[in-house]
C-alpha cells in the first residue's frame, strides 16, 4: 500500500478524493486542512513517507499555491488541483517542478489522478535515456522526467548513447537531441533503429523552432514524435513521453500473451518453438544439455465426459502448477496441445532424468483435484515419453519423445518410458 497525502480545505472535495483512492485498495490517505497542519506534519516525517501528494492550489492559509513549495522540498511528487486555470495559476504551478495539475470541478480529473499515480509507480521501473551535447538542455530534460520518476539516464556522444542502450535491454525511450558530440542527431537515430526496432523503443527527436527539415527527417529515419525544444509546454512533454512509453508497454503485452496459454499461465506451443530452437542451437553447439519430456494425461476424455469441461479445464491447471513448481526457470515447460505438455529440460543431469521424471509422474498420481461448489474430486495419472539423445532437430527430439510417450501409453498408462 502507497501512502498519499492530501491537503484540501474542502469537506466534500476531500472526502470524495479520499475515498476513491482508498477503493482502489492500492492506497492509504492522510487528509489534512491547511498549510499549517501539514507543515507540522512534514517537520516530522520522514521523506519516504508519502508516496505523493494531492495539494489544493488555494488554502485558507495558503492562497497562492505556497504550499506547493513546501512540499515538493519534501522531494515528494505533487498533484495540484485548482478550481480554474489562469496563465499565472499555470506557470506558479510549473515553477515549482510538479507532476501535474488537475481541474478540481471536472469529474473525470479523479479518475485521471488515478491514472498518474499508477504511472508514477510505474515510471520508477522505466528507463529513458536522454541524449544532447548540451549539458544544460540535457540536465532541464532529464530534470523534468525524474520529478514523474521515470528512471533516467543520460549521454552527451552517439557512441555513448549505442553503449548504453546495450547495456540497458530495459529502455523504453530514447530523447535524441539534434545534435550530440560526435554526431548529428538524424545519424544517431538511423544507428539506433539498425539494432532496434519501434515496438522495442520509441525515440523523441528535440528540434529547433522553425527546424521543419529536420523534425521531417527525424521521423522519416525512426524518431516516433519531434518536440520543439525551446517552446514545448511540460504538459505537452510529459504527455507524449507518456504515450510513447504506454505505446511499446501495449506491444510488450501483446507480445507476452501471445506467448502464454492463457487457461495454465504455462508458456504456449509457439513459445516452446520459438525458444526451444534456441536452446536447441546451443545443445549443437554443447554449451548445454536438453533432455525432451512429452507428458499427456490418462484417459482425460474420461474426465471431461465424467464431471464436465470446467473440471477438465481446474485439471489441467493443476498439472500445469506441478510442473511449474518441480522444474527449473531454465527449463521450458509449455502446454502444446489439449492435455498434452512439453518440457525442454536444461542441464538435466543424465544419472537423474529418470527418477526426477518419476517423482513427476508419482507426485501427479498422488494429487487430487478437488472440485469447486462440492462437485467432488478428480484423481489422475500421467504417461511419459523421454528423449535424451539430441539428434538432428527439435522436431526429431520432439517425435522421439512422442513415440515413448506413445509406448508408455500402450505398456499400461501411469509410466514413464525414455530412449535411456
Ligand atoms: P489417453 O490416455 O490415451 O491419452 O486418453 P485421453 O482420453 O487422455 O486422450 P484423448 O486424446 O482421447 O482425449 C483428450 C481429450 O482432451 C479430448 C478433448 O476434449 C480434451 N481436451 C482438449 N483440450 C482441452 C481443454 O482445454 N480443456 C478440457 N477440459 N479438455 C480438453
Ligand atoms: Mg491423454
Ligand atoms: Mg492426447
Amino acid at each position: 500500500m502507497k501512502h498519499i497525502l492530501i491537503v484540501e480545505d474542502s469537506p466534500p472535495t476531500g472526502t470524495m478524493i479520499k475515498k476513491r483512492l482508498e477503493k482502489t485498495g492500492k492506497y492509504t490517505v492522510t487528509w489534512l486542512t491547511s498549510m499549517q497542519e501539514t507543515e507540522k506534519l512534514l517537520a516530522t516525517e520522514g521523506n519516504e513517507a508519502f508516496f505523493a501528494a494531492l495539494l489544493d492550489f488555494n488554502l485558507p492559509d495558503a492562497t497562492k499555491g505556497e504550499i506547493i513549495n513546501l512540499v515538493v522540498a519534501k522531494n515528494i511528487p505533487v498533484i495540484v488541483f485548482t478550481a480554474f486555470v489562469s496563465e499565472e495559476v499555470r506557470q506558479t504551478v510549473w515553477s515549482h517542478k510538479v507532476v501535474d495539475y488537475v481541474l478540481k470541478e471536472d469529474v473525470l480529473s479523479l479518475e485521471y489522478i488515478l491514472s498518474l499515480l499508477d504511472r508514477l509507480k510505474k515510471n520508477g521501473e522505466t528507463q529513458i535515456l536522454v541524449t544532447d551535447r548540451d549539458e544544460e538542455k540535457l540536465g532541464k530534460i532529464a530534470c523534468l522526467l525524474r520529478v514523474h520518476r521515470y528512471d533516467v539516464l543520460t549521454a552527451d556522444s552517439g557512441r555513448e548513447t549505442l553503449k548504453i542502450l546495450a547495456a540497458n535491454p530495459k529502455i523504453r525511450l530514447v530523447i535524441a537531441a539534434s545534435e550530440v558530440n560526435d554526431m548529428d542527431g538524424l545519424t544517431l537515430i538511423q544507428k539506433i533503429r539498425r539494432n532496434y526496432g519501434k515496438e522495442d523503443l520509441a525515440i523523441m527527436g528535440m528540434v529547433y523552432a522553425g527546424d521543419h527539415i529536420t523534425a521531417a527527417r527525424f521521423l522519416k529515419y525512426g524518431a516516433n514524435h519531434c518536440l520543439v525544444r525551446q517552446t514545448f509546454l511540460p504538459e505537452e512533454f510529459y504527455c507524449m513521453v507518456r504515450l510513447l512509453i504506454e505505446n511499446i508497454e501495449h506491444i510488450q503485452q501483446l507480445r507476452s500473451t501471445s506467448l502464454i496459454d492463457f487457461l495454465t499461465g504455462l508458456h504456449n506451443r509457439r513459445y516452446f518453438f520459438i525458444t526451444g530452437e534456441k536452446l536447441f542451437a546451443s545443445a549443437r553447439r554443447q554449451t548445454i544439455t536438453l533432455v525432451c519430456a512429452m507428458l499427456d494425461i490418462d484417459f482425460f476424455k474420461k474426465v471431461n465426459d465424467q464431471f464436465g469441461h470446467e473440471a477438465g479445464d481446474r485439471v489441467l491447471q493443476h498439472v500445469a502448477n506441478i510442473l511449474r513448481n518441480r522444474l527449473r526457470k531454465t527449463d521450458i515447460v509449455a502446454r502444446i496441445g489439449g492435455e498434452e505438455f512439453c518440457i525442454l529440460a536444461v542441464n538435466m543431469d543424465t544419472t537423474s532424468v529418470h527418477r526426477i521424471f518419476d517423482e513427476l509422474r508419482r507426485q501427479i498420481e498422488q494429487s487430487v483435484v478437488v472440485l469447486d461448489d462440492g462437485m467432488g474430486e478428480v484423481k489422475i495419472t500421467v504417461s511419459i515419453g523421454i528423449a535424451t539423445h539430441l539428434g538432428n532437430s527439435l522436431d526429431h527430439m520432439l517425435k522421439k519423445s512422442d513415440f515413448h510417450l506413445y509406448e508408455a501409453k500402450e505398456g499400461g498408462r501411469n509410466m514413464i518410458v525414455s530412449d535411456l
